[in-house]
Order: structure tokens, then sequence, then C-alpha cells
């Protein structure tokens, strides 16, 4: 296994639990890729970027019950929108069976006008009549999320206030660059097929602390986890892998090699030989990435209740209380007054932008959303920008996905572009690895069923 993020410990702990000796390594000091925290000097733990789970993520729910972390995870059923008028909004499941469990809170959505509200019901049974496809979903290349929305002929206040909202957090891209396939999929997985398909999941503890018990059980089973331990080239024979390389010219081999890589990582290790076998290397150079920047502020005391809130109408898209949701768990943070994260997806606007006009901006946009904040003394700030954090949905980029079983003999691949249906999610990297892994017992003769199913559709949505 070469890379200890969730694709790559997925599959490690499926496999392990399958009979087989599993050895990973990872290049860096600690698992989790990009779904990880570090810890500063002062002993409190920092999430590179807050990482957050849906009720319809069904394979990463399994994925933390296999290595001990369900209970880790805090679930939320009430998302609280808040615009610069100080306008609120929920989203709430009713007592209504589902597709209209959330036809309350709807009605009642204060930042939206009728008008807008109309049209995104119209909107909404298209996707029920469709159980999550339409007819335009299937053009050749994708057409894009914003091209779906004019096609239905949705308000500028409803593509702003509520599909823009959803989806750039969800798919971490605008909607003129997402495919529209995607995008479809949230709203009939997340909100109209199942009542519990959108309640938030959010970590109760730094994310690297989700993955102690991935190292155990494979260390358990007679594996091994080794850090620091980059592969530096890939050494092929007769059409086949014949060992991976480390600094020093170390050379291990193995029965079969998962590539849990990020698909930039992934292309630059293939050389000439692999591209050749496997077309799919080629394609990789044709998935764009995108951007998210987290901006960190620590205040001298509390300036927020809610565990989280999305804002409308600004740059800082989400503000999450990491006080309230760490509770105890954050090593050093206890003589902080409040922590607090704000995410930015497809965050290409900051990417130029130095830090300070980052902070000063976000800090001016909470002093808005949260009066208390305005008279809190900001004990520190900082921000994290991450260039490639996910790869880019853009139309048609299912074709450039490659499968995890490939042509190379015994390579496979996990990572949450390969194809899984799925956008870049934790969600996506765990399918992945576990696509991995079943690809693998296949080819060994021992086929056997890891994938999870996805939420059934439930109330009338199951009658459709
Ligand atoms: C800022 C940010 C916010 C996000 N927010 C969310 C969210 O809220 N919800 C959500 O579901 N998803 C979110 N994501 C996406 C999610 O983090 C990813 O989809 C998922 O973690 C990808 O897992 P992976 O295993 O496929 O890849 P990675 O996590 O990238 O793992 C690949 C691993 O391979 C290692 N590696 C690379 N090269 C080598 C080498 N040569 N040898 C050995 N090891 C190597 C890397 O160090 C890394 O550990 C976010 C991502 C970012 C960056």
């Amino acid at each position: 296994m070469i890379g200890g993020g969730l694709a790559g410990l997925s599959a490690g702990v499926a496999l392990v639990e399958a009979g087989w000796r599993v050895r990973l390594f990872e290049q860096r000091p600690f698992l989790g890729g990009r779904a990880t925290s570090y810890m500063l000097p002062n002993g409190e733990h920092v999430d590179n970027c807050q990482h957050v789970t849906l009720g319809c993520c069904t394979n990463l729910e399994d994925f933390y019950r296999r290595v001990g972390s369900a209970g880790k995870i805090k679930f939320f059923g009430r998302l609280v929108f808040q615009d610069p008028q100080g306008r609120i909004g929920e989203m709430r499941a009713g007592m209504l069976p589902a597709p209209f469990h959330m036809t309350g809170s709807f009605a009642t959505f204060a930042p939206l006008t009728l008008a807008d509200k109309w049209s995104i019901a119209r909107a909404m049974l298209d996707i029920l009549r469709g159980k999550g496809h339409t007819a335009d979903l299937d053009t050749p290349g994708g057409i894009s999320m914003l091209e779906w929305l004019k096609r239905r002929k949705q308000t500028t206040g409803a593509i702003e206030r509520f599909w823009r909202v959803v989806l750039v957090s969800a798919l971490d891209e605008e909607l003129h660059r997402t495919d529209a396939r995607y995008g479809v999929d949230v709203f009939w997985k997340a909100f109209l097929s199942n009542r519990g398909g959108y309640r938030m999941g959010v970590p109760a503890v730094p994310l690297a602390e989700l993955y102690a018990g991935c190292k155990a059980e494979i260390e358990r089973r007679g594996g091994e986890v080794n850090l620091r331990t980059p592969v530096r080239a890939i050494r092929m024979e007769n059409g086949a892998i014949a060992g991976v390389e480390f600094d020093g010219g170390r050379v291990e081999s193995a029965d079969a090699y998962i590539f849990a890589l990020p698909h930039p990582a992934m292309a630059e290790l293939a050389g000439d030989e692999m591209q050749r076998l496997e077309p799919g290397l080629v394609q990789l150079a044709k998935i764009g990435v995108a951007p998210i920047t987290g901006v960190h502020f620590w205040f001298d005391r509390e300036v927020m209740r809610e565990p989280f809130v999305t804002l409308l109408d600004t740059t800082t898209q989400w503000i999450f209380n990491k006080t309230s949701l760490y509770g105890s768990s954050n090593g050093a943070g206890k003589e902080i007054g409040q922590y607090l994260q704000l995410v930015i997806s497809a965050s290409y606007d900051l990417l130029e932008k130095p830090r300070q006009e980052i902070i000063d901006l976000c800090l001016k946009e909470l002093h808005q959303a949260l009066p208390a904040a305005r008279e809190a003394k900001l004990v520190k700030a900082t921000v994290i920008k991450e260039a490639a954090a996910t790869f880019s949905p853009q139309p048609g980029v299912d074709r450039w996905r490659p499968k995890q079983q490939t042509r190379i003999g015994k390579m496979f691949l996990a990572g949450d572009w390969t194809d899984t249906r799925w956008p870049a999610t934790m969600e996506g990297a765990v399918r992945s690895g576990y696509l991995a892994a079943e690809a693998v017992l296949r080819k060994a003769g021992t086929p056997k069923q890891i994938l999870q199913p996805d939420l059934p559709a439930d109330g009338l949505s199951a009658c459709l």
C-alpha cells in the first residue's frame, strides 16, 4: 500500500480483515493525507482544514466503525444559514416523510423569496421524478450545473443563496465548472431520497485521532505502517510491477501494489512503459484541481454559540466553532477563549492574496455575522491555503477517472480521483479504497463484497 490517506487506509484495513498481510508506506510523518491534523508547539491540535461528512456517506461511516472511530463523529440535524442582513434560515427534517421532510423549514427559510423557493421546488421535482437523474445529464461531455439550473429557469437568488451555497461547499467548485451530474446527485442523495442523508457529521476530535485504530489494526494482524517512507520509483518487469524503490535504492516487492496517492503524484511516478500499458495514467493530466482556504481565529472569549453556521453573500462560507465541537479534547486549547475555523471552498480569488489581507477580510465578515466578536480580542490567526485540495469535478471529468484495477500486472489504484462516481470527498476516497481491495481479492480468486450500499430511499421517495 503506497499512501496513507483515507483511500490507502480503507483499502489496507479491508485487506487485513480479509487475511492479507499489509505493508503501508506513507511519505509524511502522520496518517490521514489531506484529511488530517497536526500539533502546534503548545500542544494544541489543528486540522489542516475542517472536514465534514453527511448521513449519506455510508462507506466512510463503515470505515470509522471498523477502526473504532464512529463515536468520534457528532451528527447534527439542524443546519443554520445567515445573510448579511442578519436573516436566519434553517434546514432541518420535520414530521413529513421524505422527500417532503424539509418542506417546513424550506417554507420559512427567510433569506429566500417566494419566487426563489418556487423555482427551487420545480427543479427539485425534476430531480425527484428521475430519482436523481435527468435526461440532459447524459449529454456527451456533460453539462455544467449552472447550465442545468438555467435550463430550469432558476432565479438569481435561488442560484446564489441556495444552489451555489450547498454545491460549492459539497463539491469544491464553481457552478459553471461543475458537472451537473454531481450537483444533482448531491440533492438526490442528501436531501430528497432519505430523511437522514443531509445530517452533517463533524469530528469531535482532531482529524489525525480518527486513524489511530488503522495502524493498530494493520499491525495487530502482522502488517506494518511505515511513516516518512516515500516511494521514489516503480520497477517494471514483463508488463508487471516488480517492486517499488525507496531512498537509498532500497526495493520492496509484494503480491499486489495499491497506489493510493493524489493523482498528480501518481502521474509523476508512472514512467513511459506504465503509461503505454495503462492509458488511464496518461489521462490523469486532464483532471484539474480546485483550492480550499481555511482561516483559523483564536479569540480571548466566547463569540459564537452555534456549533457551526453558513454565511450567505460573503467570501467566508462556513464558520465552525471548534471549541464547542472539540469539547475538552483539544490539547492545550483550554486557556483560549474560543477557537473558530472558517472555510472557503473553490477559493481561487484568495490564492494570490497576502495572508493578512485574507485575515482582514474574513475578520470583517465575522464581525458583521457575530456581533460579540467586535468586542473580543483576536489572540492569533492563521491561514492555510490548499491550492490542490480536491480534483475539480468539471463537466465530463468522469471520462478521465481510471478504474481501480489496471492493465499492469499487480498494479491497483485508489484515491478520491479514481472512478467511484463520487466527487472528491472522504466518502469518495474510502469507496476507492474498498473498490481497490475488492479488485485485489477478485484477482487473487477470493472475491468479496466490501463496498457498502447507498442509504436506501425511504418515506414516499421509496414508493416512487
Ligand atoms: C482543505 C480541504 C478540505 C476538505 N474538506 C472536506 C470535507 O469537508 N469533507 C470531505 O468529505 N472531504 C473534504 N476534503 C477532501 C478529502 O480530504 C479528500 O477527498 C480525501 O482525504 C482524499 O483521500 P485520498 O486518500 O484519496 O488522498 P490523500 O489524502 O491525498 O492521500 C494520499 C497520501 O499519499 C501520500 N503520498 C504522496 N506521494 C507519496 C509517495 N511518493 N510515497 C508515499 N506516500 C505518498 C500523501 O502524503 C498522502 O498521505 C477536503 C480536502 C481539503 C484539502
